[in-house]
């Protein structure tokens, strides 16, 4: 039987003393908030001509947009093309995109 991360973790927490658990309490709730915050502050770029967003997903300081594309090419009888997911997410004061693929990893969703 194959566990889930969060099945892994409560049943390692189960052994854990009021203590301890109150440690992790406080832990998680500092930890909750700076990913919330991180997300907070990535302030999307406006989508690029061409593109249309469908969809929105924040994961931890990484916001991912579902997106169709136009290529550009004259006489592309396939635009748009996607929808594809693009990350961005802030680097050194400025937001940065990757593109991700036709679908989120599985960790994301
Ligand atoms: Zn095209």
């Amino acid at each position: 039987m194959k566990l889930s991360p969060l099945e892994k973790v409560t049943q390692l927490l189960e052994r854990w003393n009021a203590e301890e658990l109150k440690q992790l309490q406080s832990w998680l709730s500092v930890r909750i908030e700076q990913l919330e915050s991180l997300a907070q502050e990535i302030e999307l770029p406006p989508v690029k001509s061409g593109r249309v967003a469908l969809s929105v997903h924040r994961f931890n300081s990484i916001v991912y947009r579902l997106e169709k594309v136009r290529c550009g090419k004259e006489n592309c009888h396939r635009c748009p093309h996607g929808p594809y997911w693009y990350g961005y997410q802030r680097s050194n004061g400025k937001v940065v995109s990757f593109y991700v693929g036709k679908k989120l990893p599985e960790n994301l969703m």
